[in-house]
């Protein structure tokens, strides 16, 4: 039998840098489009050699901004992926978009290469505050990109806000919800704001301005996860809410743990028992790829032990949660004080067991960085209490 695999290829190229972004991309830097296309043609050939076993039912084209990049590199890349790789029926294939750099015509040479999802970046509808992140686009933008990928026949949507931006309101906020919901996305993405040292937003906020604190965000946060079940839309992760059947296949193989291969400059992999990433750095990459230099970031293999404190991290951020049974059965651990953890959290009201698994209020999600520390730390003490009992029996003699 196949094993599924998603696929991710990371475009390193917006038209402007946006104030709060920390991702690995790079303004000002069309010149080495096409350089970085064939390599990245190279790299995907190249790896199809691994993935023989593999079929694929996800491909996420992300970013930077693939839609700046240009809808016919994009297409590109996926008539090499058919080429070298086996993919499913149905498989999923998203594209990241920004409303400026798409248009009907573009997203119609998408829809035909076999994309049946797009990501587009919206976060507020209130263009004085997409101006104050530089963002390349208003709201009016939004709209008409969303009216195009309709026309195109995308029938799988994601539009991503952000909440706990600067010079945001409640009301600003609430408007927005309702503007991205009269917009009919199958999904949404919503994301508190997060201070990333050495943007530009976080040397203005170092310099004094002012942004909506953390009980702003919580307020904001609550909210929203209401509003949009109100709407139809289920939350399956902190940040992620879909509709029925459209939760994104992409973020659902990295929270579940299973195994994706990334491609491109500063992506990520996790393949073959292994976790690997490229380095981060444009050129590089292309001499990397092209002339045998350097191309790794780093690599390790995970040991089962690791796993189990990610099965903790990862899916604790779904609403699929996590199993006493699943737990001990894959990683044979003792699940009693993590439950003896998570019935205290029940009690504050950060978590629930529904149907046997454990998964975080909308409360709990708030909290869930430090309730998750907490519960590996739980976990670490029982492992290390566990291995010395094993070291202090074994030296018994026996008769
Ligand atoms: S468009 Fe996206 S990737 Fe590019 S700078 Fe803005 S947030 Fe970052």
């Amino acid at each position: 039998m196949k094993n599924t695999l998603g696929l991710y290829l990371h475009i390193p190229f917006c038209r402007s840098k946006c104030d709060y972004c920390d991702f690995y991309s790079l303004a000002g830097q069309e010149d080495l489009m096409p350089d970085y296309q064939k390599a990245l043609l190279a790299h995907i050939a190249e790896c199809a050699a691994l993935a023989k076993q593999d079929v694929v039912n996800s491909i996420y084209i992300g970013g930077g901004t693939p839609s700046w990049y240009g809808a016919d590199r994009v297409c590109e890349l996926l008539s090499a992926v058919k080429k070298g790789y086996k993919i499913a029926r149905g498989a999923e294939i998203t594209v990241e978009a920004n409303p400026d750099s798409v248009d009907l015509k573009s997203l119609r040479k998408l829809r035909k290469a076999g994309v049946n999802r797009i990501s587009m970046g919206m976060q507020s509808a209130c263009n004085s505050e997409l101006e104050c992140i530089h963002r390349p686009h208003t709201f009016e933008q939004v709209q008409e990109a969303v009216a195009a990928a309709r026309k195109a026949k995308i029938k799988n949507l994601n539009l991503d806000l952000i909440y706990g931006l600067p010079e945001q309101t409640e009301e600003s906020w609430h408007n927005t919800v309702e503007q991205a919901l009269a917009l009919n996305p199958e999904h949404l993405s919503c994301y508190g704001l997060i201070i990333e040292e050495g943007t530009p937003l976080a040397r203005r906020v170092a310099a004094g301005e002012p942004i909506p604190d953390d009980d702003m965000q919580a307020t904001l946060y609550l909210w929203t996860v209401e509003r949009l079940a109100e709407a139809g839309y289920k939350q399956y992760e902190v940040s992620n809410f879909a509709k029925e059947g459209y939760e994104s296949r992409h973020n659902m193989k990295y929270w579940m743990g299973a195994p994706y291969m990334g491609m491109g400059a500063a992506s990520h992999s996790d393949f073959g028992g292994c976790r690997y990433s490229y380095i981060a750095d444009l050129e590089g990459y292309i001499r990397g790829v092209t002339q045998g230099t350097r191309l790794l970031d780093h690599s390790d293999l995970i040991p089962e032990r690791e796993r189990g404190s990610e099965y903790l991290m990862l899916r604790l951020r779904t609403t699929h949660g996590i199993e006493e049974w699943e737990y001990r059965r894959t990683y044979y651990m003792n699940f009693d004080p993590i439950g003896e953890k998570l019935k205290e959290y029940e009690q504050h009201g950060w978590a629930k067991c529904t149907d046997g698994r454990w998964h975080f209020t909308p409360e709990g999600f708030l909290l869930s960085n430090r309730l998750i520390a907490d519960l590996q730390e739980v976990q670490e003490t029982a492992t290390l209490a566990n291995t010395l009992e094993k070291v202090r029996t074994s030296q018994i003699p026996r008769k």
